[in-house]
């Protein structure tokens, strides 16, 4: 069997497997097996008889990809703001929504020499990469519990050659949060679906990690925990932006504004769902 042969019958089988992008998702497998972009192969290499190895290997990826695994894991690196990050078991797959609190946090960092970012529940370190790659002069620090998590995190500040601190840790812990002060800005993506979205996951989504998803009975548990906890870890002034999920503007908003944020924002993503929630600890106050 020729390559582009193989090609054709791994985007049928795809198909008849119920996927919904069978040719992108079979352009990515044949990359993959292949080190060629699939559309960058010219008419010799197309006819190119696969090797037994290759055979197997691409039988081996459509019954992994057919099973429920996630393409992402299986090609073992996702982009994210543009930029290639490692991915697997263990760790949340970087998702697009995400870009739109990259943008927030950029926004809100203008005018800031030197910005000081903290990335809680930084997972992959899609976030706080992205903003170390965007603004070379800020000092980012990436917060994370799983031990899992924390090797695709370093993997990745390696990966794209910039300067990450990484404190291994939950962000619910009180202590921690007192050991950390002067941030200028505050990111976070943290675990945000309900009881209800985990029982009613897509196959791919269950093979995430729970931990790095589950928000709790009404997925708002870190929400409610997090502003208190991390104001004082603010600058006066600074800002924390948290990603959210569907419907979940009003009670964060909430939560923020009697932990005494002042200033709250609501910013949409490129679908035009309300995605991103931040707000500003108070200058000037008096303590
Ligand atoms: N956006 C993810 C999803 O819907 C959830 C990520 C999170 O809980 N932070 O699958």
């Amino acid at each position: 069997m020729t390559r582009r042969e193989a090609f054709a019958a791994l985007r049928q089988q795809l198909r008849a497997g119920g996927l919904e992008s069978p040719e992108f998702e079979a352009g990515c497998l044949a990359e993959q097996l292949f080190g060629t972009a699939w559309r960058l192969m010219t008419p010799q290499q197309l006819a190119q008889p696969l090797t037994p190895e290759e055979d197997a290997a691409l039988h081996t990826l459509a019954r992994r990809r057919l099973a429920g695994e996630p393409l992402q894991y299986l090609l073992g690196e996702w982009e994210f703001y543009g930029l290639p990050f490692a991915v697997g078991p263990g760790v949340l797959i970087p998702r697009q929504d995400t870009e739109t609190l990259v943008e927030c946090a950029l926004q809100a960092t203008e005018g800031i020499l030197a910005p000081s970012i903290l990335d809680l529940c930084a997972g992959s370190g899609c976030i706080g990469i992205a903003l170390a790659h965007c603004l070379p002069d800020a000092r980012v620090t990436a917060v994370e519990r799983s031990q899992d998590a924390l090797a695709y995190l370093h993997r990745n500040i390696e990966k794209n050659a910039v300067q990450v601190a990484v404190i291994a840790g939950d962000v619910l812990e009180p202590e921690l949060a007192a050991s950390i002060r002067g941030a200028d800005i505050i990111v976070s993506n943290p675990p945000y679906l309900s009881a209800a979205d985990l029982a009613a996951l897509q196959k791919e989504v269950q093979a995430e990690p729970r931990a790095a998803l589950d928000g709790g009975e009404d997925g708002l548990l870190f929400y409610r925990q997090m502003p208190a906890l991390w104001l004082e870890s603010l600058k006066p002034g600074g800002r924390l932006l948290f990603e959210i999920g569907m419907g979940q503007e009003e009670a964060v908003s909430g939560f923020l504004a009697r932990a005494g944020y002042t200033n709250l924002e609501i910013f949409p993503d490129l679908a035009g769902i309300s995605r991103v929630v931040s707000g500003r600890r108070p200058a000037g106050e008096r303590r």
